[in-house]
């Protein structure tokens, strides 16, 4: 049976030059699925002024949310942290990340990517702005520096959180907000989406990171295939099958929990 929403996307990328020049029908079928906020977050800094402008032209729908994630901070420019912190002052309802640990991407340089994160859990528990972390293969670590730091009293996202299940409830008491993305219902990724069953309800999100992490094939309503290489994409029209898939994802508590964390 159809689940009526309002639903919620926790973490994207529309900014992704793989959606070419279409968002803007992208994001009404977005509306015409029940979806009422999406958080988009950008990667790099070339990247930022894509989510900036999204942000101005649907603020009524787009949250936007700045940084770099670990696959691109090599290539950060020296004023990057000026501009991320200009822009969280002139933006009051804009967040920080993506950002985080990677030890699965090739050849990773650990001692950078900690002082970046560390860069933006500074700004972020100093503004108090809601935090987008990508953790992969690196948990224990990042659970110690968000044990011994400053954090955002609101807390922080984990997106698509797929660390042991025995670290969620030490997680969620640092304030860990978790995000289930549509492509840890394929059979494959069952033992990360048992790690959800232990997310406290107050503290579940659910997200597309559209345009990666496809749903199963057949729980696709949306894809789109990519100018160009006709590759299939996500499309954040396909959250609701992530809430109609994950029955403990009430579409009223979600909301609460997004509208608490994010605005
Ligand atoms: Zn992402």
């Amino acid at each position: 049976m159809p689940v009526p929403g309002p639903f919620y996307d926790a973490h994207c990328h529309l900014q992704d030059p793989r959606f070419g020049p279409g968002v803007g029908s992208l994001l009404a079928e977005c509306r015409a699925r029940g979806i009422h906020r999406l958080v988009v977050n950008g990667t790099r800094e070339s990247d930022w002024d894509r989510v900036a402008d999204l942000a101005a032209r649907h603020p009524e729908l787009v949250i936007p949310s700045y940084g770099l994630h670990p696959w691109w901070s090599r290539d950060r420019s020296p004023a990057w942290l000026e501009d991320l912190e200009a822009r969280l002052r002139a933006d009051p309802g804009a967040g920080v990340g993506e950002t985080g640990l990677d030890r699965w991407m090739p050849d990773p340089d650990p001692a950078d990517q900690e002082a970046v994160l560390l860069a933006h859990l500074d700004l972020a528990a100093r503004f108090n702005r809601p935090l987008s972390l990508h953790c992969l293969r690196d948990w224990g670590r990042m659970e110690a520096i968000l044990r011994t730091h400053p954090r955002p009293a609101r807390g922080f996202l984990l997106h698509s959180y797929g660390g042991p299940a025995e670290m969620v409830a030490s997680l969620a008491a640092l304030g860990a907000y978790f995000s289930l993305p549509g492509a840890f219902l394929h059979p494959a990724q069952a033992k990360k989406l048992a790690a959800f069953r232990l997310v406290p309800q107050d503290r579940l999100l659910i997200e597309s990171d559209a345009p990666d992490q496809l749903l199963p094939a057949e729980l696709d309503a949306f894809s789109l295939p990519e100018t160009g290489t006709g590759r299939r994409l996500n499309h954040p029209g396909n959250v609701p099958e992530i809430y109609r898939h994950w029955p403990a994802a009430d579409p009223w508590v979600v909301e609460s929990n997004f509208l608490r964390f994010f605005t």
